[in-house]
């Protein structure tokens, strides 16, 4: 059984799966994409992200 469902498994989708379970509650991330893209996204993170 969970608690909160997260569609989208980007940088934000999944910390908020990680707090979520820090706070104690069973997350589920839903990915639309079967693996990991290939174009990087992330070479350093900036401001909006962070
Ligand atoms: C080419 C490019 C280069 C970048 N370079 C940098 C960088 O160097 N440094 C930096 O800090 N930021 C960079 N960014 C910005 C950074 O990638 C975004 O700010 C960040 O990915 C946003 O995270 P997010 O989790 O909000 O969304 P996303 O990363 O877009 O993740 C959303 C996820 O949800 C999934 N999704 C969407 N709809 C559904 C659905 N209906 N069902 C299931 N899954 C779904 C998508 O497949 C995706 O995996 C770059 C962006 C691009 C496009």
């Amino acid at each position: 059984m969970k608690d909160v469902v997260i569609i989208g498994g980007g940088p934000n989708g999944l910390l908020m799966a990680c707090e979520l379970s820090l706070a104690g509650a069973r997350a589920v991330v839903l990915e639309q994409l079967p693996e990991p893209a290939t174009r990087p996204k992330a070479n350093g993170l900036v401001g909006r992200v962070v």
